[in-house]
């Protein structure tokens, strides 16, 4: 089956008895037993639930894995990972991972005794290189967040393989549809669902999808002991909004290859960051691991003045963090969504202050492309 007739049939054992064509909201904290020592498939909503578990096996089946976990959030489930490691662990991390992800690794690991080393991921001997003993995971995003950069998934697949290490994805800026980690090597794909998945910018949530069964009845086992699963509503809406991924990411993926080609084009914008460009620096690697460009789209302004001012005229662009909805919507790293990037790794990463970042939605693109070119100039 096509990746478009597989969003219409769902995956999961979890069959409703009237055929419901949505999964219903199984609103419910708790499940009544047919005996104290015969227990039925749920028996309390944080262990699992019918319209979370429709979910899970969702998404684990787009993304080629047999074993899903949905959160509260993407950051619940980033930690759900980090779960994983024991005090004295260490991590390694490419340094433009995302806002909420680094201050996750720097502010609150550190309390567990466990070390994330920060390093440039697009180089496979830098990573090769800072394995030492304590190394446990290797943590990527493809494309990073903001910059766009492509980091190799199968050549870091293969070190982690090598070394003996854990390797999670986050595969929020391509979703399953664009790109499959666990094809690529990786043990765990983590997805903010609040951004691609969902879709409309209605819902918070995350998801982990693994393959081997030892790591997935550790997930699960941290998913029911912390208590950080996803509710039935967001679940449903989660749900719904699969159904349409394909349909929004097509439109998007459009409108940004449009809009990427205009920016290049624009005197005013020193640099474009898009994987969908044939001059991005590695679009050849990208287009090797993944279907698409996507719809997030990086520029420099000419100055970090410009960069605000940019933000705050273009009408048809929400000024808002987060990226993967029907609405366009435009921001400004440095002070928004990276602005809890601990001030010295801020530093080292060398985050542009005149960095734009836009997410392209499903308007009529001549109306994006005339809204920013009034408004750059
Ligand atoms: C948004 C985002 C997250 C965090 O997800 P939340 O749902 O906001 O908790 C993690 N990684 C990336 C790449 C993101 O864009």
């Amino acid at each position: 089956m096509k990746f478009a007739t597989r969003l219409q049939q769902l995956a999961s054992e979890v069959v409703d008895q009237y055929g419901a064509m949505a999964t219903p909201i199984y609103q419910t904290a708790t499940f009544e037993q047919e005996s104290a020592d015969m227990h039925g498939a749920f028996d309390y909503s944080r262990s699992g639930n019918p319209t979370r578990k429709v979910l899970e096996d969702q998404v684990a089946a787009l993304e080629g894995g047999a074993y899903g976990f949905a959160f509260a959030s993407g950051m619940a489930a980033t930690t759900a990972i980090t779960r994983l490691l024991r005090p004295g662990d260490e991590i390694l991390a490419d340094w433009d991972v995302y806002g909420g992800t680094s201050r996750l690794f720097g502010s609150i690991l550190e309390r567990a005794n466990i070390r994330v080393r920060y390093l440039d991921a697009t180089d496979l001997q830098q990573v090769r290189d800072a394995i030492n003993p304590a190394t446990k995971l290797i943590f990527a995003e493809s494309p990073t967040n903001p910059l766009l950069r492509i980091l190799d998934l199968r050549g870091l697949g293969t070190i982690a393989k090598e070394a003996g290490l854990l390797f999670a994805v986050d595969n929020s800026t391509m979703s399953p549809y664009l790109q499959n980690p666990l094809e690529l090597g990786a043990h765990v794909v983590m997805h903010s669902a609040t951004k691609f998945l969902g879709g409309h910018s209605d819902t918070t949530g995350g998801i982990l999808v693994a393959n081997d069964e030892a790591i997935a009845k550790e997930l699960r086992f941290v998913q029911n002991s912390e208590g950080t699963a996803l509710g039935p509503l967001d679940c449903f809406l989660l749900l719904r909004g699969l159904k349409t991924l394909k349909l929004r990411m097509d439109a998007q993926q459009t409108n940004a290859m449009k809009i990427a080609e205009a920016l290049t084009q624009n005197a005013k914008v020193q640099q474009v960051f898009f994987p969908g460009l044939a001059t991005h620096a590695r679009h050849e690697l990208h287009a090797q691991q993944a279907r698409g460009g996507g719809s997030v789209i990086s520029f420099r302004a000419s100055s970090p003045e410009e960069a605000n001012r940019i933000a705050k005229d273009a009408q048809l662009f929400a000024i808002a963090v987060s990226f993967g909805s029907t609405h366009s919507t435009i921001s400004v790293p440095h002070s928004m969504s990276h602005a809890s990037v601990p001030a010295a790794l801020r530093e080292q990463r060398g985050l542009p202050l005149d960095l734009v970042r836009l997410s392209i939605g499903v308007e009529d693109v001549d109306d994006l492309l005339e809204d920013l070119s009034r408004t750059i100039g």
